[in-house]
């Protein structure tokens, strides 16, 4: 049972769409529940967005023990609203909680919470063309306690934010750093799982990539520093000799929903696919071939990012002459259509709200 209290002090709503924006601005109410051992996951509620109360000893401030997820609702040309795969997001979540000690949700519960949220919040999702309503579900571990164990008691959340298209000027490649110094996760970790230490360990990576005029950096694996991983926050895939590439799920990267939507869509269309472990010398031998046609990343917020160059230990490739290739623009085209709507979706996608 989802409970709603109710506020009469509602706020502005932004007016110019086209300056949303990414995770700025937050809507009127949030969905919590709270977890303790001898209640379990309660106090399930629909209620007006407000700051936490938090002890400083909480122990999410000190031992990061916390996991997000990150999904769209999308407004449709009829001006009707829909999820895109959602339970996929409630089912990672709860892989993340079993590596991070987490107690398990119930993932139905979890939707109940959400559409309850998003039936209150509709007028929140914005109408342009490319935007959409952000929602980030998460959970914090909250007991008052400095000594490192899982903590007893949390608090899951789903705050809302409307958001602009990503590129704001259309999609366009972006220039990346194959990272041979820092590392973001290795086997045994959890780079399976979406939390928050998989970021922190990132930044100093992106900053010194920025410093050097690269917008991404491109994560190898931990070990061996050959192999590619992931790019940003995102899914990594190439296009080598019309085969449509990615690293296989191997523990250290995050299974994302984006990724697996992509290879179904290019399965589909007679696109060959493959999962592997793939050497980023064989990438940049494959450009020397002529033969590393197109390379893209993939997540929810952008959906889909091309790459227009790549650095590797001093050696600089263009991809694509610098432009958006065919498959990506097709995988891009094909998947923001089911999202928004626009197309039929012939995998059972989309959730109508
Ligand atoms: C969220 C995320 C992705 C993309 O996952 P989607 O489900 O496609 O949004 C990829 N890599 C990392 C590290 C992520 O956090």
């Amino acid at each position: 049972m989802v409970n709603f209290i109710k506020t009469d002090t509602l706020k502005q709503k932004p007016t110019d769409e086209s300056k949303l924006g990414f995770g700025r601005i937050f809507t009127d109410y949030m969905f919590t529940m709270r977890y303790s051992p001898e209640e379990g996951w309660h106090d399930a509620v629909v209620e007006p967005y407000h700051a936490f109360e938090m002890d400083p000893a909480a122990m999410v401030l000190h031992y990061g023990q916390t996991i997000f997820e990150g999904l769209k609702c999308y407004r449709r040309e009829d001006g009707g609203l829909q999820l895109f795969r959602p339970r996929d997001n409630f089912a990672r979540m709860n892989i993340s909680a079993e590596r991070l000690s987490i107690p398990q949700f119930d993932a139905d519960l979890a939707l109940e919470g959400l559409l309850k949220l998003l039936d209150v919040e509709r007028d929140w999702v914005p109408h342009q063309k490319d935007t959409s309503l952000y929602i980030r579900p998460f959970i914090i571990a909250t007991d008052p306690y400095v000594g490192v164990r899982a903590s007893n008691s949390y608090i899951f959340c789903i705050i809302l934010s409307p958001v602009g298209a990503y590129y704001a000027h259309g999609l366009s490649p972006v220039g990346i750093y194959v990272e041979d110094n820092y590392v973001r996760a290795v086997r045994g970790g959890f780079g399976f799982a979406k939390t928050a230490g998989n970021y922190a360990a990132s930044l100093k990576a992106g900053e010194e990539a920025k410093k050097k005029g690269f917008d991404q950096v491109l994560w190898l694996d931990g070990v061996d520093r050959k192999y590619v991983e992931e790019v940003g926050s995102m899914n990594m895939m190439f296009v080598v000799d019309g085969v449509l590439k990615t690293p296989a799920l191997n523990g250290s990267i995050l299974a994302g929903i984006t990724r697996d939507s992509i290879l179904k869509l290019a399965e589909k269309d007679g696109i060959k696919t493959s999962e592997e472990r793939i050497a980023i010398a064989d990438i940049f031998a494959a450009a020397d071939e002529g033969k590393l046609d197109e390379a893209f990343g993939t997540g929810t917020a952008a959906v889909v990012s091309p790459v227009g160059e790549l650095c590797w230990e001093g050696r600089k490739i263009t991809v694509s002459s610098g432009e958006i290739g065919p498959i990506t623009a097709k995988m891009y085209n094909q998947l923001t259509d089911i999202q928004w709507g626009r197309a039929e979706d012939p995998f059972g996608w989309i959730m109508k709200l």
